[in-house]
């Protein structure tokens, strides 16, 4: 089979997966947006995935990123930065990309804000759902202050929240989803964010079915679309 054809069946058992996941939730199908995550793969694959009806696609190390996005100028694609943010890079994120997945802190807001031209960047919050020690996100209690930040800059759009759970079992996932999603519920019944505030990300490759049947509107697959990441430089 050609790399196109394997794409293709691999994107079939995704939406598959997403449908079934939407039905049982008894949520609208197109309530859920899938996200390619493109790390470490070729250009070429990604065009191939534009070409099967894809326009999103995630990004985690920036230089490869741009690299691509400068290659694939011709496609009307959505590039997603969802990697950690180094206060040095967020200028280029800013003039590349058109969403941001990973803002948890203040300083970086203010960077993305002034690096910003033209139509403001779509942001979401990465909140650190389960306390895990050493991982990016803002904790929950904290959350309030840097939406007050982020509300007040310009150039950035807050679209929603986010999260990487990184559980230790079943129930502690499940938890992970419901927390993150009550904060956004609470977020955009509170009257303080725009109407636009319309962007849960949340349910990668393992866990896409059990995001979707807590609220996600926006899963981050990889694994699943392309293969397997091989083990020197995935993330
Ligand atoms: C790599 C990555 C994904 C995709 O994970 P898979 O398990 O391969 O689907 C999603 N989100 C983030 C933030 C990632 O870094």
């Amino acid at each position: 089979m050609d790399r196109l054809q394997d794409l293709k069946t691999n994107l079939d058992a995704i939406a598959d997966r997403m449908t079934h996941a939407t039905v049982s939730a008894g949520r609208a199908q197109d309530s859920v947006q899938l996200l390619a995550v493109s790390k470490t793969k070729p250009a070429s694959d990604i065009a191939g995935l534009h070409q099967l009806g894809l326009s999103q696609f995630g990004e985690n190390y920036v230089q490869e990123a741009v690299d691509k996005i400068e290659a694939m100028r011709h496609l009307p694609i959505t590039w997603h930065y969802i990697g950690h943010i180094q206060s040095n890079k967020t200028q280029i994120i800013a003039q590349h990309f058109d969403w941001v997945h990973t803002l948890d802190r203040a300083k970086i807001a203010s960077r993305l804000n002034e690096s910003r031209t033209g139509s403001p960047l779509n942001v979401l919050i990465q909140v650190n759902v389960d306390h895990a020690p050493t991982k990016s996100g803002v904790l929950p209690e904290d959350l309030d202050e840097l939406v007050a930040h982020v509300i007040q800059c310009s150039q950035l759009r807050l679209r929603g929240l986010m999260s990487i759970p990184d559980p230790e079992n079943a129930d502690a996932l499940r938890r992970a989803h419901q927390d993150l999603k009550a904060l956004f519920d609470g977020l955009r019944d509170s009257g303080r964010v725009a109407s636009d505030f319309d962007t849960l990300s949340m349910g990668m490759t393992n866990d896409l079915e059990l995001a979707i049947a807590n609220g996600s509107t926006m899963v981050r697959i990889g694994t699943a679309l392309f293969g397997a990441r091989t083990p020197k430089d995935s993330a």
